[in-house]
């Protein structure tokens, strides 16, 4: 149980299917894995399982969610991106049928020390992960071809595959792309087996058409994974709404001041609203005067500082009355906004809002 909130989080769960059909789209010849870690950024990690049934597969980083997803009902092929780091856990991932992905040699010794990995019947599927450039996670490019020889030797693996993560693809204009792809076509070329590299951005701007298997995250949310284009222009619906409700209208004199530090000062007497929703709700306290946001269906602003469980809004030249409906992002004002007006990504703003919902 979360604690209760007035803030709401409403779900588009037929955006969320027509984003995974851009997705088709734009990678026509690949499997779509969704990735669905951190509570589905944020949307509910089961409700976005059940709701992309189409889907070939889903992706979370880490081992309980994919064993929540199992315990759940969801049987598609889940891939764990942080993999096993003990032999239960590598036990877990026989168990629960799911996808490791290999990014250190200790992970791969743990697999050759396995008694299941002597048995064909284990049938576990692999990725091996090779650091490209993204310097995170993943073989350095010289040690993956022994390694995959080592994966092919081992009875208990059925399929394996290549995986490796764009760092720049948000800009398509950074050099690092083309060489992180050409590292990553060398290298499959040289090991055969599955591959999958792109996330949304990769996706979008269809960086490799030939892989087995693509990872879309934030595409699916519907915001925008490239840098200086909108969702809205890359054929992206958005599935969360962040909205409140107005609880107050206060009529100000010229010079009053609104909130904390005085960030606001009346330039002439005018109407503000107060709503309930503050940066306890997941809405950027790093939001300034002058952020858009949406009330009663009108475009307004933000005025003054964020406070934890409210904040106030510019009512000149807008009809609206307390209970009206306030919309910090969503159909209205896409969340790429509010994450600029922050100095944060999307990513970031729909995880935080999304901590109020249970992991349901
Ligand atoms: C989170 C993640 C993704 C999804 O990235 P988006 O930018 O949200 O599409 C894909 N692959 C890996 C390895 C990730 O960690």
């Amino acid at each position: 149980m979360t604690a209760p909130r007035a803030a709401h989080l409403n779900f588009d769960f037929d955006a969320l299917q027509h984003n995974l059909q851009r997705v088709r789209e734009l990678a026509p010849d690949s499997s779509v894995m969704p990735v669905i870690k951190a509570n589905a950024y944020g949307h509910g990690m089961l409700a976005v399982a059940r709701a992309l049934e189409s889907a070939d597969g889903f992706a979370v980083a880490q081992l309980a969610e994919a064993i929540h997803l199992r315990q759940h009902g969801i049987d598609k092929p889940i891939t764990v991106f942080q993999g096993f780091r003990d032999p239960s856990q590598l036990e877990a991932m026989v168990a629960f049928r799911l996808w490791p992905a290999i990014s250190q040699i200790w992970q791969l010794e743990l697999l050759e020390a396995s008694q299941a990995m002597q048995s064909k019947a284990a049938g576990l599927n692999v990725w091996l992960k090779v650091n490209t450039g993204m310097g995170r996670l993943g073989l350095l490019p010289g040690q993956v071809e022994a390694a995959w020889q080592r994966i092919q030797s081992l009875t208990g693996v059925q399929q394996s595959g290549l995986m490796s993560h764009f760092a720049n693809a948000d800009d398509p204009l950074h050099a690092s792309n083309q060489q992180q792809l050409d590292c990553f076509r060398d290298l499959a070329a040289t090991c055969g087996g599955l591959t999958s590299l792109s996330n949304s951005a990769g996706i979008v701007q269809q960086l490799e058409p030939n892989q087995n298997w693509v990872r879309p995250g934030i595409m699916l949310y519907g915001a925008s994974p490239i840098k200086d284009k909108t969702a809205e222009s890359l054929g992206l619906k958005p599935v969360m709404q962040l909205r409140a409700e107005l609880i107050a209208i206060n009529q100000l004199k010229k010079g009053d001041t609104v909130g904390y530090g005085y960030q606001w000062c009346c330039p002439e007497d005018m109407p503000i609203g107060i709503v309930n929703l503050g940066y306890a709700d997941g809405y950027p306290r790093h939001a300034a005067t002058g952020t858009p946001i949406v009330v009663n269906g009108q475009m307004s602003q933000l005025l003054g500082r964020v406070s934890m469980d409210s904040i106030a809004v510019d009512l000149r030249n807008i009809s609206a009355a307390p209970g009206c409906t306030v919309e910090a992002w969503g159909k209205q004002i896409s969340v790429d906004v509010i994450a600029e007006a922050a100095d944060t990504i999307s990513y970031e703003l729909l995880c935080r809002a999304g901590c109020q919902l249970d992991i349901e």
